[in-house]
């Protein structure tokens, strides 16, 4: 990756700007080819879905497209040379363009600014243009306002499209960081910066470890186990070494129940990325349990084997979330994405393709290697094509393209749902209540595979999902330059700047202040205001603090659709107890003592259920959660063991009914007991 920031070349609107050497070098950082490399161009349910139904579609026209590397961004990416980090270009579109209607938009053939609203390659701002027409009075004031600032010191690869965006948003960016302290912090791959007590930083503690293969899977599967059909979105997946002999056992029952099914598997190791180490099987037997599974864990899973085609080609989708807030939960997702293609025409596995990287996977950094990799503007035609292309394709196919949406709303909700408990177990240990600290934000890379009859498949969420706008090129054999990829630029641009526009802190300031002038307009006059606010489009606004700019892309799901789904955060409750009986502030782990004070304190204990038995059941599941667990750095009961053992239980005290109501009962009865308690 070093190699690759080194060599950068760059080419905006014919010319070239080089910035560095080229790489002469072949690309060290290939990732190691598990499936065959053969050069193909040269031969080579539930209650929440019935309720969504209402949702709108994405209906973001297609725009150009060309490839760009699409992966997780590994840690340690580089950051930009400091040279860059000054760089600045004029626009190149004339200002009328930016406030382009949706519908026009779609009449130029699919290209331009979309609803989702990227003012386009035009309105970059890329330093020398205001965002818009600051008229009067609001010009003014907005002069008038002390600008936003932003660290974006450790933005890494996110910078170019970072540097954009705040020049979009004419908000004030610190490349090399600064003394006082800024509004944001903008980091390419992690939270972790000890220096931070205020302002907001656009990662989450934690998250990259919740969003590992591992823990993904067993995060889903909690769910699973209590809501079975309503996760049914995630592949059947086993975790290996240690679920390798289930792994065997369930297998053998299914075919043996069902002597017609011929399953295949992916195998995917944990931690990695673009294709890195993925294989497929045919039968748990063909597992290389030696060595790598050992040393290196991994996630099996059921293969699906029927996707969606578009030109024959497998694709998968990778949609922007932002999660904006944890407590209280705000989920936004971009209302356009990217499609990534396979470059080999797909054929359902057999013991002959098997091994066929550029037909099975679509990851875009293996499928860049294949001859039949189209880097193309045509949105019909190249490996890298908005989403809302696909969905004009589908849509003109007849297809139902508004339920397709709502499915992956859900989608996105309930894989959020699966993973706040953990988080907030993550959050409360990095920035304990009452300390100084920043809130926090995320963007998310949602990967998403759709089935042939249209349900979305979740794959994996990517903490670290790549905003790099630019795309490398093989000009020959080893020699590598970047060229702006314009679909990677439209959808990522847009995400970021709405991000910011989100959470700007003067936004909430501005409204802080509102709510103080309000309090003193009667009831009546506040909701014709609110009223109005609410119809009137954010560009449009007259008291819009961001005139000339597009409406957001990013379309809030939560808690916007939180009647729908509140009822499956019965983990989230559980969460909520541990980290009551955490006790030492900046753990993540229950110990033995922590673990009884609960037992006793909810009187869960009585002559069936005696302490001795209260600290067996603490000693077997935890012993087996840290035998398995990838952090020991910590001793006692994490947050999935401790759920656990609520499961258990919730099963003792309330036989007779299904799981997920056995849970529900034991948390309302715990809660109950403890708002007494507090009471005394
Ligand atoms: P990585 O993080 O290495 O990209 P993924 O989980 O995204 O790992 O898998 C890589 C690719 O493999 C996906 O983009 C998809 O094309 C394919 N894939 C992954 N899981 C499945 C599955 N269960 N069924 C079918 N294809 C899958």
């Amino acid at each position: 990756m070093a190699e690759a920031a080194a060599a950068r070349h760059y080419r905006r609107g014919g010319a070239r700007r080089v910035t560095a050497s080229r790489r002469l070098a072949p690309r060290a950082a290939r990732p190691p080819a598990p499936l065959s490399w053969q050069r193909a161009g040269s031969g080579g349910g539930g209650r929440a879905e019935a309720a969504l139904r209402g949702m709108e579609p994405a209906g973001a026209p297609p725009q150009g497209c060309g490839p760009a590397r699409e992966a997780e961004e590994p840690p340690g990416s580089p950051a930009l040379p400091p040279e860059e980090l000054q760089g600045g270009q004029p626009a190149r579109q004339s200002p009328g363009e930016e406030a382009l209607p949706a519908a026009a938009g779609r009449e130029r053939g699919c290209r331009g600014a979309g609803p989702q609203g990227p003012p386009g390659r035009a309105a970059r701002g890329r330093g020398r243009r205001a965002p818009g027409r600051r008229g009067g009075e609001e010009g003014v004031r907005a002069a008038r306002r002390p600008r936003v600032t932003v660290d974006s010191s450790k933005a890494k690869t996110s910078l170019e499209a970072l540097k954009i965006s705040l020049r979009q948003l004419r908000w004030r960016e610190f490349p090399f960081g600064r003394r006082l302290p800024c509004d944001i912090y903008w980091h390419g791959v992690s939270f972790h910066d000890n220096n931070i007590f205020s302002g907001q930083v656009n990662k989450f503690p934690g998250m990259t470890e919740m969003v590992r293969k591992i823990t993904l899977s067993r995060a889903v599967r909690t769910m699973q186990d209590l809501f079975p059909l309503e996760y049914n979105f995630y592949p059947r997946s086993w975790i290996l070494p240690e679920e390798f002999p289930l792994f065997v056992a369930e297998v053998r029952m299914m075919k043996d129940s069902d002597p017609s099914w011929k399953p295949t598997f992916i195998v995917k190791p944990d931690g990695g990325c673009q294709g890195d180490g993925i294989y497929l099987i045919k039968d748990p037997s063909d597992i290389r349990l030696t060595g790598s599974i050992q040393s290196r864990p991994a996630v099996v899973q059921e293969y699906i084997c029927k996707p969606l085609l578009v030109d024959k080609l497998k694709f998968d989708i990778r949609l922007y979330v932002l999660l904006k807030s944890l407590e209280p939960l705000e989920i936004y997702i971009a209302k356009d994405g990217l499609s990534r293609f396979c470059t080999e025409p797909y054929q359902e596995p057999s013991l002959k393709n098997l091994h066929q990287v550029f037909m099975h996977l679509t990851n875009y950094s293996l499928n860049i290697h294949s001859g039949n990799f189209i880097h193309s503007d045509n949105v019909n035609t190249g490996s890298k094509r908005t989403f809302s292309s696909i969905l004009c394709r589908l849509s003109s196919r007849g297809a139902d393209v508004k339920k397709l949406w709502s499915d992956i709303i859900s989608l996105v909700i309930k894989t959020i749902i699966a993973l706040t408990p953990e988080l907030k177990v993550y959050y409360q240990s990095d920035i304990p209540a009452g300390k100084p600290g920043p809130t926090c934000f995320q963007i998310l890379g949602f990967d998403i595979l759709l089935m042939k009859n249209l349900k979305p498949m979740l794959l994996e969420v990517n903490a670290n999902p790549s905003m790099r706008i630019e795309h490398e090129q093989e000009l020959s054999p080893g020699v590598f330059e970047n060229v702006p990829s314009p679909v990677d630029e439209e959808v990522k641009v847009a995400v970021i700047r709405d991000t910011l526009r989100l959470v700007d802190p003067q936004k909430k300031k501005r409204k802080d202040t509102q709510c103080q002038t309000l309090e003193h307009v009667s009831e009546a006059n506040e909701e014709l205001l609110d009223a109005g606010a609410a119809e009137r489009p954010e560009s449009d606004s007259p008291r819009s603090p961001e005139p000339g700019l597009p409406s957001l892309c990013l379309k809030q799901v939560f808690p916007k659709y939180a009647k729908q789904f509140n009822y499956l955060r019965l983990v989230d409750r559980v969460a909520a107890l541990f980290i009551r009986f955490l006790g030492v502030k900046g753990t993540t782990k229950l110990g033995p003592t922590g673990f009884r004070t609960f037992i006793r304190n909810c009187k869960l204990s009585n002559s069936n259920f005696s302490m001795a038995s209260v600290d067996i059941l603490y000693i077997d599941i935890t012993r087996r959660w840290n035998s398995m667990g990838i952090d020991h750095k910590e001793s006692g009961m994490c947050l999935q063991a401790f759920v656990e053992a609520f499961f258990c239980l919730a099963q003792k005290k309330y036989k007779s009914l299904p799981l997920h109501e056995q849970v529900a009962s034991l948390i309302d009865f715990l809660f109950f007991i403890l708002s007494k308690i507090g009471k005394e």
